[in-house]
């Protein structure tokens, strides 16, 4: 029989074997019972880490469901998780997204603490802090999947097509989307679709750390389209323009 005590402390026992590094050697000899996906589903609110780039991006993508489908877990939201990541994060995967409140990446992929590293900014571009900031997610926490996610009616992207004069500095975004710009034949869609793509491509040629990650296997490069009426995220092909 399960008890909430016995889950916290097998839950702390799996914890310092992550956090250590242990993980993988110290579990193959555990009891069956023990192993790190069955004692995390033995409560729904505490999600299975995604092992590989591939289950990473299949997480997304499930998460991304769930939340269209009015089906959310809200998982990795409580106290426990709260405390067990403020001792480490492994976030398994990092996002470039646009700053929109309409867009918030935690909710529409249907993730809690420590599951997603995120940066935001207006038109999700690759500017330089946004590589820095990227290459940390990557090389240092280790996340598995980089996602770049544009989404529709994007202001930044529609006001680079008009090429209106703006107050402040919002036009020092311009100079990272014009291509996509340039390349959309005038449509707003096709601009949003294109600028996923280059902010992609620039992140996995710019880049050597995250370009090695690449190569290694050891990181998945992909992006998508979050539909701003639907909530749902469509995938991108990277390899197309
Ligand atoms: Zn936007």
């Amino acid at each position: 029989m399960y008890t909430h005590q016995e889950g916290s402390s097998r839950r702390d026992l799996l914890k310092r074997m992550a956090w250590t590094g242990a993980g993988l050697l110290a579990t193959t000899a555990l009891p069956a019972t023990l192993r790190a996906d069955e004692t995390r589903a033995d409560d729904p609110l505490l999600a299975p880490a995604p092992t590989t780039p591939r289950e990473a991006l299949d997480a997304l993508y499930r998460g991304n469901a769930r939340f269209v489908e009015g089906k959310i877990t809200a998982p990795n939201r409580n106290m426990e998780r709260l405390k067990e990541v403020a001792a480490g994060q492994k976030p398994f995967a990092a996002f470039l997204g646009c700053a929109d409140s309409r867009v918030p990446v935690e909710i529409v992929f249907d993730q809690g603490f420590g599951d997603v590293f995120v940066t935001r900014i207006a038109g999700n571009v690759a500017d330089a802090a946004i590589i820095g900031s990227l290459e940390f997610g990557v090389e240092v926490l280790g996340a598995q999947v980089l996602y770049v996610l544009g989404h529709s009616k994007c202001g930044a992207v529609s006001a680079t097509l008009k090429g209106d004069a703006v107050p402040g500095q919002i036009s020092t975004l311009y100079q990272h989307i014009r291509r996509a710009a340039k390349e959309s034949g005038g449509d707003l869609d096709v601009a949003i679709r294109r600028n996923v793509q280059i902010q992609a491509e620039i992140l996995s040629e710019a880049s050597p750390v995250i370009a090695r990650r690449i190569a290694d296997g050891k990181l998945l490069i992909a992006g998508g389209i979050y539909d701003l009426y639907t909530g749902r995220v469509q995938p991108v092909d990277l390899s197309k323009s």
